[in-house]
């Protein structure tokens, strides 16, 4: 992944920062739109994976629609120029000033998460004399199969209205007259890559959307929302996400009738590939059980792995050997390949934060590692640098273009 060229770059740089592979995001939005326009899906990036300035302006050019949970991310998506008809706004609390400013933005649409908020809406709608379009967010009641930390389409969940619930709805929809009610949207969680799940989805949502059109009303918008997952142990060589796959399930499972526009919501499927986050190892301490690689970067930069379990592929880029024969550090890594008997050893991969849970991996085998070796944490595009923290008073971490 780190070409000669690259890494020299990188040794002039300080760390930690965030290394953006833009040839990857390019190629990852390239395959997603295709496989998405075959069937004529609306795709709306979900911000919130990845909100680098850079990143947004790409996705923007690939043309796709923008997914918002918050009201600065609408404001966000608006001054990247995603136009107002392709931004929709979902969110468990949408506080009043951020469901006015998407009012007054005239976006695509609200995906509302309970009773109270269609009321809410409805009411602030109507003292600016607007109409507010919504679709409900549904919980379907399916198991992602993923982490129990990024499941969010469970009864147990906070998230969406529960099918028990939907009588509430249609009378709450009926009385509400400045709401125009577009249709359902769903989003069941993250990291999802078993197609068993999306089959699964489709058919509750053709079950719900069955229950709305006997009951009157006409479904003009599915939003199936997101959660495709991506392959982090091999970022090389599957680096991009099964869109195909992904696409073909709704198009063959979920009942689409004349009219009907199908949605989606992707983060981590669309910029996780795209990001490394690169560090140095600052100490290096051998102990008697365990050894240790203290890295500049932490918790504070890219905290999925303590937030979440998560795992990212941990790589010593100054050891890998793909090192040209010039420069000082290169001639270390040069000697250790001529000897060809590089050791792995066996270290936790730690940050510098003032917490016992600030650390990257334990017991991951790399090679004999020095002081001032560069270590790339790989697929760290999505839920990554938005994550950061200033905890600690840490510097702002930053970021690097392969294309600059
Ligand atoms: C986070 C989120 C997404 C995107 O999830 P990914 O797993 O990154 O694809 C989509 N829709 C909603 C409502 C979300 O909150």
């Amino acid at each position: 992944m780190f070409n000669t060229n690259t890494i020299t770059r990188f040794q002039s740089l300080e760390t930690p920062f965030y290394y953006y592979h833009l040839d990857v995001l390019r190629q990852t939005l390239e395959a997603c739109r295709t496989a998405s326009s075959k069937y004529g899906f609306h795709v709306h990036y979900a911000m919130k994976a990845n909100f680098n300035p850079r990143v947004l302006d790409l996705i923007k050019e690939y043309g796709f629609g923008a997914d918002c949970v918050s009201g600065n991310e609408v404001k966000a998506a608006i001054e990247h120029g995603f136009g107002k008809e392709n931004i929709v706004f979902a969110g468990v609390g949408k506080s009043d000033k951020e469901i006015n400013l998407a009012l007054d933005a005239d976006i695509f649409c609200f995906n509302a998460e309970s009773v109270q908020e269609l009321e809410v809406i409805n009411e602030l709608a109507k003292a600016k004399n607007k109409i507010a379009k919504m679709a409900i967010r549904i919980n379907p009641n399916v198991d992602a199969h993923t982490h129990h930390f990024i499941t969010t389409g469970l009864d147990e969940n906070k998230f969406g209205i529960n099918t028990w619930q939907l009588s509430d709805v249609a009378e709450t929809l009926r009385k509400c007259t400045s709401l125009e009610f577009l249709g359902i949207h769903f989003h069941i969680g993250s990291q999802i890559t078993d197609m068993e799940v999306y089959k699964n989805l489709c058919t509750r949502i053709n079950e719900i959307q069955d229950w709305f059109e006997d009951r009157g009303f006409t479904i003009k918008v599915l939003n199936t929302g997101g959660g495709l997952g991506i392959d982090y142990q091999n970022p090389d060589t599957n680096t991009v996400a099964d869109f195909e796959s992904y696409f073909k399930v709704f198009k063959q499972f979920l009942n689409v009738k004349p009219g009907q526009e199908v949605h989606f919501e992707l983060g981590r499927a669309l910029v996780g590939q795209s990001a490394s986050l690169i560090s140095r190892v600052l100490y290096v301490k051998n102990g008697q059980k365990k050894n240790f690689l203290v890295l500049d970067a932490g918790m504070t930069e890219l905290i999925r792995p303590m937030l979440y379990q998560a795992y990212h592929l941990i790589e010593n880029v100054s050891q890998s050997g793909v090192i040209s024969p010039e420069s000082e550090v290169e001639k270390e890594a040069t000697q250790d390949s001529e000897l060809n008997t590089q050791d792995f050893i066996k270290y936790d991969v730690v940050g510098p934060i003032c917490e016992s849970t600030d650390c990257f991996q334990k017991d991951v085998e790399l090679p004999e590692s020095f002081r001032g070796d560069l270590i790339a944490i790989r697929t760290a595009g999505a839920y990554g640098e938005v994550m950061a923290s200033g905890y600690n008073l840490r510097d702002r971490v930053g970021s690097i273009y392969s294309e600059d």
